[in-house]
């Protein structure tokens, strides 16, 4: 019934869209109090999940560059720009013009021009007023159905199955994306950028999407949600984009590109996983922090937020999280956590034995509990390891019947990270040098601190070809260890 719900719609946004040909319609935007309610109702939960605002000086230079961009769509103080701390590449727009900007995808910019066309893209999504006609999917929908229909009034279910997770994983058509690339072009080239930046933006995108691919393991790149996944990327696109700045009426490299300031912005810029919110690697997780480490089984994937990580394997969902141990010590910890669990459900659980074992040398309490509902049975199980000094870990997770093992191999996966260990987990960040006199692009890959693929990744950083070479003078992007 639901499919024949979204056809129908889907037929009638191309049919109004079909009215006005290839030209770009021109549109009317305002925001409406309410959309702007409700963004800014969501607000909160989507920096949860994208690991909260970032409050580095990019920051307020993103926020400018948006309220420029704005302007040009006739939207001034209409919008609010968020950059979230992240290393996923992702941009998005919320009905309401809230706009999120992920650090990663600052990181592989290389001009203010191409981040201008990245936002002037998202606003193009909500001028046009894309998200109102996309199909409503989420990720962690199946687990919904399952826990948080058996077990109501608990706030952590609710958050397991997810919802502000929907927004990311939600993919514009294909028709959707024109549009917004050829409103965004126009809004680049009134806010005096050189509209070529957009296809230029398109083609870093693109690369990214291939340098992932090609170094992470499928899984991870399975896991992320990533820009090229929500905007699906064509080749055609990036041609496209360069006949619609022609369009412009502006030449080529006429209008700037701010490389310089947009460089000196970036220089420092931290890259990859923030250490204060541990490291996803694949399907581990380390927080050297907090200096533990734990790995899901195979099929599984993780996602990092401040509150928890998020562990989803299909049938089975959880999450992993910390707090101070309290008086009562791991028994206090695990009844509290039970308690916050079940929520008004506890009646109706069959709660287990608690289990008293040693992980790894970790103290740990294993509590298995089983909650009856309409759609089945639901397993239940919370583990809590004493941590160094007056901390505790946790793992929660449900699932349908059969997934024991996967659980009890995550839970016996959980260990304290030697001091060397932890220390040897060092955040890593953008630092733009310039060419000196013999660099070549082989030397120079040679400093970036990747575990491999070292070529791939400069290239792909700086939106290069193998083809010139380096010329002595030029700023170019590396990752180093901070
Ligand atoms: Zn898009």
């Amino acid at each position: 019934m639901k499919r024949s719900i979204i056809s129908a719609l889907a037929a009638t946004a191309l049919l109004l869209s079909g009215c006005g040909g290839d030209e770009t319609r021109d549109y009317n935007p305002s925001i409406s109090p309410e959309e702007r309610a409700q963004a800014e109702q969501q607000h909160p939960q989507l920096l949860a999940e994208f690991g909260g605002a970032w409050d580095g000086p990019e920051a307020a230079y993103v926020k400018q560059l948006g309220e420029t961009l704005a302007g040009a769509a006739g939207l001034a103080d209409q919008c609010t720009f968020t950059m979230v701390n992240t290393d996923v590449v992702n941009a998005f727009a919320v009905p309401g013009c809230y706009i999120y900007l992920t650090r990663g995808l600052v990181g592989i910019v290389n001009s203010e021009a191409e981040l201008a066309s990245v936002i002037g893209h998202e606003i193009g999504h909500i001028v046009a007023e894309h998200s109102q006609r996309r199909q409503r999917r989420g990720i962690w929908s199946g687990l919904g159905a399952l826990a948080v229909g058996v077990v109501s009034g608990s706030q952590t279910l609710a958050n397991m199955a997810g919802r502000a997770a929907q927004v990311y994983t939600l993919s514009y058509s294909r028709k959707q994306e024109y549009e917004s690339d050829d409103l965004g072009i126009r809004y680049l080239a009134q806010a005096g950028y050189d509209p070529y930046a957009a296809a230029d933006m398109l083609e870093s995108l693109a690369d990214h999407d291939t340098y992932q691919a090609q170094t992470r393991n499928l899984d991870e790149a399975n896991a992320i949600p990533a820009w090229a996944r929500s905007h699906p990327l064509t080749a055609d696109r990036i041609k496209r984009a360069n006949e619609k700045a022609e369009g412009t009426g502006h030449g080529p490299d006429v209008l700037p590109d701010h490389e310089d300031r947009f460089l000196r912005q970036v220089d420092g810029l931290l890259w990859g996983d923030d250490p204060e919110q541990g490291y996803v690697l694949g399907r581990r997780f380390v927080h050297p922090g907090m200096g533990i480490q734990f790995e899901a089984p195979e099929g599984f994937f993780l996602t990092n937020s401040p509150r928890a990580v998020l562990i989803d394997g299909g049938e089975v969902r959880g999450q992993f999280g910390g707090a101070a141990m309290p008086p009562g010590g791991l028994e206090a910890y695990v009844e509290a956590l039970l308690r916050e669990v079940l929520g008004k459900a506890a009646n109706q659980a069959r709660i287990g034995q608690a289990q008293r074992t040693r992980v790894n040398g970790v103290e740990t309490i294993v509590v298995p509990a089983t909650v009856q509902g309409q759609q089945g049975q639901a397993q239940i199980t919370v583990a809590a390891f004493q941590g160094r000094g007056r901390e505790g870990f946790h793992f929660i997770t449900a699932g349908a019947s059969g997934s024991e093992s996967a659980i009890s191999s995550l839970i016996g996966s959980f260990r304290l990270l030697a001091p060397a260990e932890a220390a040897g987990l060092k955040p890593r960040r953008i630092r733009v040098v310039t060419v000196g006199q013999g660099d070549t692009i082989a030397l120079m890959s040679r400093r970036m601190a990747v575990a491999d693929h070292h070529i791939e990744a400069f290239l792909m950083l700086n939106d290069r070809d193998p083809k010139p070479e380096l010329r002595p003078g030029e700023k170019v992007k590396l990752i180093v260890q901070a």
